[in-house]
């Protein structure tokens, strides 16, 4: 991942010049409040010793703990944590929850570690954030290439190092390990929630809309899936291996089976008896950026959609599932020409809500169904999506630009009435 491109904060920058934003606060939002590195050191099953750069960003504790995934990636670097970890902080002010932001990284290619060495880096990293981490300090989650199990090993090795259980301490665990129900589909369905309300609000019936979702892991597969069983018409769906698209749309549950099992899309096209659609046919990669949809989802890496080739997209709206899928330049590009973009900050927060309800059943000792976890979730969603909406439109500014100013103004509001103390 590009370092530079992270490094600059254009849409903050133009938020707090844009609104009557207080000094302080001005300057705390620019001012990452804790940056920590460590080297986790791990021996490999070989007998030879692995050592890992690590870090935990917490950008900002004005709203409660900080909050925010950790991502195990070989190109994660500090100020790709920090560009995270500001983004969390904007998305938990923006999703009304009382936390701050935070994000954590480890440099390492995964798939080249044996599951023992996983598990011996993910403890590595309790071991060496410990003092800094807890349910009433800073919350660790999943997020790129980290799942649930790495989250079961890290609130494991949390309760032995604090020789207590604090199931509060981690989210996105497993169901068996205090995780919550709804937590792993989390992500997609808030993103459809989004995505409803933006089709509402232009008066057009989900079976009109095509779709097309770029990265079908995780986030993007459980949107995909959830998409097309409201009605969305879902004509194409990419890994980072292959595409695979149909005009009248295709099922993605199947497809959906077939990667849980550890298959890419190109194996799936090559077994002819996945899924009802007979007919979808294997389109190149970047053919998906360029499809003429209604909705380009973008559920991959950050800067998917740069200034190099953001002259493809042929979209009509641009959901953004994954953080920072949109680079500044092509955003303003996207803008200039009309093309709606939902901003990661609104359309993936699903995750990190339902950690927060994951956060309070574990406070509490309590265990919601996935009905009462849908529907808070719901609630929260149609209450935050139209506020978005509704001040982009008596601004007269992008979706993002609405997002940032309402998350913006609750944490300036919380440091002027906090005062001295922050
Ligand atoms: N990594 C996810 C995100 O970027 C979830 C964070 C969380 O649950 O704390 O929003």
């Amino acid at each position: 991942m590009p370092k530079d491109s992270n490094s600059d904060t254009p849409i903050l920058d133009e938020t707090l010049a844009r609104l009557d934003i207080p000094d302080d606060a001005r300057k705390m939002l620019h001012a990452p409040q804790r940056r920590t590195e460590v080297a986790l050191r791990i021996r490999h099953d070989d007998g030879t010793m692995g050592i890992y750069p690590a870090w935990r960003v917490q950008y900002s504790d004005v709203l409660g703990p900080t909050k925010g995934g950790i991502r195990f990636h070989p190109g994660v670097n500090l100020d790709e944590v920090t560009e995270l970890a500001r983004w969390m902080t904007v998305k938990c002010a923006l999703m009304d929850l009382p936390f701050g932001g935070a994000k954590g990284g480890v440099q390492v290619d995964p798939k080249k570690l044996s599951r023992q060495e996983l598990e011996r880096l993910s403890r590595a990293f309790v071991d060496g954030f410990g003092d800094m981490l807890g349910p009433n300090r800073d919350i660790p989650a999943p997020d790129v290439n980290t799942n649930p199990r790495i989250m079961g090993w890290m609130a494991d090795e949390y309760a032995i190092i604090t020789r207590a259980h604090q199931p509060a301490a981690i989210t996105g665990k497993p169901l068996p390990l205090g995780g919550s129900e709804g937590r792993v589909a989390s992500t997609g369905q808030g993103a459809l929630l989004v995505l409803q309300e933006w089709a509402r609000r232009q008066d057009r019936d989900p079976g009109d809309i095509t779709v097309a979702v770029q990265g079908f892991g995780n986030a993007g597969a459980h949107f995909a899936v959830q998409a097309h069983k409201a009605g969305f018409k879902v004509v194409a769906v990419s890994d980072s291996r292959g595409a695979l698209y149909s005009e009248d749309g295709l099922d993605p549950e199947p497809l959906h089976r077939e990667k849980e099992q550890g298959k890419g899309l190109d194996d799936v096209y090559s077994d002819t008896s996945v899924g009802d659609n007979e007919d979808y046919t294997s389109i190149d990669l970047d053919a998906l950026l360029g499809l003429e949809v209604d909705v380009l989802a973008l559920a991959a890496l950050q800067d998917a959609v740069t200034e190099d080739n953001v002259s493809d997209i042929n979209a009509g709206c641009i959901l953004e599932i994954a953080n920072g899928p949109v680079s500044p330049d092509a955003d303003q590009a996207l803008a200039d020409r009309d093309v709606t973009v939902l901003p990661d900050v609104l359309a993936n927060a699903g995750g990190v809500t339902v950690s927060y309800y994951e956060w309070i059943q574990g406070r509490n000792g309590e265990r919601w169904s996935e009905e009462d976890v849908e529907e808070r979730m719901k609630d929260r969603f149609e209450r935050i999506a139209p506020q978005v909406f509704d001040r982009a439109e008596e601004d007269g500014t992008s979706l993002r630009q609405a997002a940032y100013a309402i998350a913006v103004e609750r944490i300036a509001e919380a440091i002027s009435i906090r005062g001295d103390s922050c």
